[in-house]
């Protein structure tokens, strides 16, 4: 994007180990380019041991915001001047927001879902059956709870992650919870508003299968999968031929990133043209 002579642009970006490649670099820049604004998003690669001092750099440089990825979500709290509500329950932060002096740990993953969900149903009251219980289930169960679910059950292989996560609900959001232990094929019950694939299943494969009963999914239910690549999962597929309303991980993406241009820059970006730049980016363009 061309920046008017005279002026500097204002600077946002994502840290992570293993950063090439981040698709979202191109989606940002997108929405960056498309409301005419001389923002940058940068993409960099920064080792657990330099953290410290690339915050302090980002910091000293007047970074608006950045991205914070593996394996920095927990660590980089140290180097934080404050929490939102959801990154200080989850203990776990994406999304850092210069706010006057001071850098902000906030959540997005969660954030982003709830972006994606509330366009189809408002959670207040509702009840979730929520699979996995690893960073992406947790950063949505506390989204949900902190919106005001009526009771999330989570469904998880291991027991001792998902007692973690029920735990956490119960305790520091206070929102009834259960955890059923992943056995054979689960029978999601009719009561059941929104179900929620929170698990790597169907990262990368389009046929792997969520141990579900297909039958158990029923017309009235918002189905959602975290999965963005590829978006259209086997759980999305099924879920569509029952008659119910899907989301795809895609959109969840995007949330993302909306809900990171919203805390650094206050407006609400185009999402459509976001979406066509994420996919564009990874190769998904056209696929529908
Ligand atoms: P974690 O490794 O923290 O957790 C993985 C979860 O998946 C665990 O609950 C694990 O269960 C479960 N799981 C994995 N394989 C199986 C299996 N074969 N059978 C049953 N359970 C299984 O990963 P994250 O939570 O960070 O990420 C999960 C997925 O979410 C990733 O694929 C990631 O790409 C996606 N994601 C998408 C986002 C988006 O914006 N669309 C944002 C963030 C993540 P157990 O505890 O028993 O091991």
């Amino acid at each position: 994007m061309a920046t008017p002579n005279g002026f500097l642009p204002e600077l946002t970006g994502s840290i992570s180990q293993g950063a090439a490649g981040n698709p979202t670099v191109a989606m940002i820049e997108a929405a960056y380019a498309h409301h005419g604004l001389p923002w940058r998003y940068v993409n960099m690669e920064v080792a657990p041991e330099d953290l410290r001092d690339a915050v302090r750099g980002l910091r000293a440089v007047g970074f608006r915001g950045f991205n914070c990825s593996l394996p920095h979500k927990v660590t980089v709290i140290d180097h934080l001047d404050g929490l939102g509500e959801s990154a200080a329950v989850m203990g776990a932060v994406n999304c850092v927001v210069r706010r006057g002096e001071r850098l902000i740990g906030e959540n997005t993953d969660g954030k982003g879902f709830l972006k994606s969900l509330r366009a189809q149903v408002d959670p207040r009251g509702c009840s979730v059956v929520l699979f996995g219980a690893g960073g992406a289930a947790r950063a949505i169960a506390v989204e949900l709870a902190l919106a005001g679910a009526g009771h999330i059950t989570v469904v998880n292989r291991s027991a001792s992650r998902g007692d973690e996560l029920v735990t956490l609900l119960r305790d520091r959001v206070g929102v009834a919870s259960e955890l059923v232990e992943w056995r054979g094929d689960h029978v999601v019950p009719p009561d059941a508003d929104i179900v929620i694939n929170a698990t790597s299943i169907g990262l990368y494969d389009a046929d792997a299968r969520l141990p579900i009963e297909p039958a158990s999914l029923r017309p009235d239910m918002v189905v959602a999968d975290v999965i963005g690549n590829p978006p259209r999962t086997r759980l999305i597929r099924d879920a569509e031929a029952r008659g119910c309303r899907v989301l795809d991980g895609l959109g969840m993406l995007v949330n993302q990133g909306a809900v990171a241009i919203r805390f650094w820059m206050g407006i609400d970006p185009d999402s459509g043209i976001m979406r066509r730049a994420l996919e564009q980016a990874l190769g998904l363009a056209g696929e529908r």
